[in-house]
């Protein structure tokens, strides 16, 4: 479903993704780990094409993502992204906020856009938040919400960038279980995390990039036996 193929990409002088090869089948949970720096979020953006690529190809179902023919609006409907900070728009109540983007991009009716939108809500436990505005609900809520809006352009895939990482411990769980609902419901998801034991339990492949590179990459054991000194250390001191 996600195919990168020796992807090269630079900012000026800085050499951020340096010959990057990775692929995810349907239904499979890819889990990206690495310093900071190490090029994991410029890698999910290069999927979704929030940024160009110098060299190399990437294939999202069945988009040639650096095909300068390629569809953006079709790409972006196959793939939806959730980012550290929730980004839901704050005058908006959440039924507005999911209900936006399916009717102006989609073309769905109101109505429907608001039958769907109880529905994503109902599967990331916040049914009773619909007319509720982003600031009154909890850094956690908000976040489930934020997933909820992208699962409402019914994405074939899903990136996830450090969702859990702005916030409160007591809040992380939450968010996690929601992805691992979506994740036993067969979605297909690249996530980057810092949550090793949730890495651990829910990836189907790792893959630990490292100054640019595919430094290592295998099944979710590589975590409790890696190969190399620079996963050893990475999931040692866990930073
Ligand atoms: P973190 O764990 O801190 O989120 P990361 O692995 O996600 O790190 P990236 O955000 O991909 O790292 O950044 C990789 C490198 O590219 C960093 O050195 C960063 O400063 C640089 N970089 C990222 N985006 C840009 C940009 N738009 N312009 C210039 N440099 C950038
Ligand atoms: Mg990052």
């Amino acid at each position: 479903v996600v195919a990168l193929s020796n992807v090269h990409k630079s900012f000026g002088a800085l050499k951020v993704l340096d010959g990057v090869s990775f692929a995810v089948d349907r239904g499979e949970v890819l889990v990206l780990i690495g310093r900071s720096g190490s090029g994991k979020s410029t890698a999910l953006r290069c999927i979704d094409r929030f940024e160009t690529i110098d060299r190399g190809e990437i294939v999202v179902c069945g988009h040639r993502v650096n095909d300068p023919k390629l569809d953006l609006r079709a790409l972006r409907q196959d793939v939806g992204i959730v980012f550290q900070s929730y980004n839901l728009f704050p005058h908006l109540t959440i039924e507005e906020n999911i209900t936006l983007a399916p009717c102006s991009v989609k073309g769905i009716s109101k109505v429907q856009a608001k039958e769907q939108a109880r529905r994503v809500l109902a599967q990331v436990g916040l049914e009773d938040k619909l007319h509720q505005y982003p600031e009154q609900l909890s850094g956690g809520q908000q976040q489930r919400a934020a997933i909820a809006r992208s699962l409402a352009m019914q994405p074939k895939v899903m990136l996830f960038d450090e969702v859990t990482s702005a916030l409160d411990p007591e809040l992380t769980g939450e968010v996690l279980k929601v992805i691992e609902a979506l994740a036993a419901d067969g979605m297909t998801m690249v996530m980057v995390t810092h949550e090793m034991g949730f890495a651990r339990g829910i990836a189907n492949r790792v893959v630990f990039m490292h100054r640019g590179k595919v430094h290592e990459t295998g099944p979710a054991a590589i975590l409790t036996s890696p190969a190399t000194p620079e996963l050893a250390q990475f999931v040692g001191t866990g930073l």
